[in-house]
């Protein structure tokens, strides 16, 4: 039996953008550090990254994961990042036990992409935090991952911190690198996602394709876009929730939510 904590710990949807703000000193990592230094060491972290999706359900399993760099194109530091926060075979159990009807299995090869330690390594530089990754079964709906992540709720009062990382508006294909002036239609979305979000109407949200006539535009794919259900299905009625980072770059919005 895990301990019960109370005040169960907060859940979080990070805007994570590009792979750079791992490393470079800038307003985004510093809120990541701030975060990690606010909240304190959870027992350990279960992270959904845009950046692991895959056929049915799986966990992390390995107890020494690794550091997986899944980008190309940056500069030499930022392949030379190693992140060595141990796994915790624990909570891969727990989450499994926790999906039992959907069937949730461990991958023992997989490690942590850069969605789960661009975010986690300036949260937590010591590295001694375990972590494990709930990969994105990403062709399923909206409301899948959101009742998926509603059966994780138990995690809270044990110690886990659970950390989405992705972009509510993501479309690389539109992207600016030399204009961030933000689009009208990123705006547009970016708002309208956080107004719900603000005011509990997650249903609203789980039928993102149909989110507006800018949601073909600001989610082009959806990868970025669930982990966010994930951190709503484990909202409960009434949490405060707390936006920052809450700027809009070209075609990528930053947009980060606590609740709780
Ligand atoms: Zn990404």
């Amino acid at each position: 039996m895990a301990a019960r904590m109370s005040p169960p710990l907060p859940v979080l949807f990070l805007g994570h953008g590009s792979p750079m703000n791992a490393i470079e000193d800038n307003a985004f990592r510093r809120s990541w550090q701030a975060l990690g230094a606010e909240l304190g060491k959870p027992k350990a972290i279960l992270c959904i990254s845009a950046h692991w999706e895959t056929r049915g359900v799986y966990v992390t399993g390995n107890e020494r994961p690794e550091t997986i760099h899944d980008f190309n194109g940056f500069p030499r530091a930022l392949f030379d990042v190693r992140y060595r926060a141990p796994g915790s075979p624990w909570l891969a159990h727990r989450v499994i036990e926790l999906l039992e009807g959907i069937r949730a299995h461990s991958d023992p090869a997989r490690g942590l992409d850069h969605g789960a330690w661009g975010v986690l390594q300036p949260m937590y530089p010591d590295a001694d935090v375990p972590i494990v990754q709930l990969s994105l079964s990403s062709l399923q709906p909206g409301a899948w991952h959101y009742d998926l992540a509603r059966k994780l709720a138990p995690l809270r009062d044990e110690g886990v911190l659970v950390v989405g990382s992705g972009n509510i508006v993501h479309n690389l294909r539109m992207f600016r690198f030399n204009d961030p002036t933000p689009y009208d239609w990123a705006l547009r979305f970016d708002e309208e996602v956080a107004e719900h979000i603000a005011t509990g109407h997650h249903e609203g949200l789980l039928g993102y394709e149909t989110l507006g006539s800018d949601a073909l535009l600001a989610v082009p794919s959806p990868e970025h876009y669930l982990p966010l259900l994930y951190v709503l299905g484990l909202a409960r009625d009434g949490e405060p929730v707390r936006f920052f980072n809450d700027n809009v770059a070209s075609a990528i919005s930053m947009r980060s939510v606590q609740i709780g």
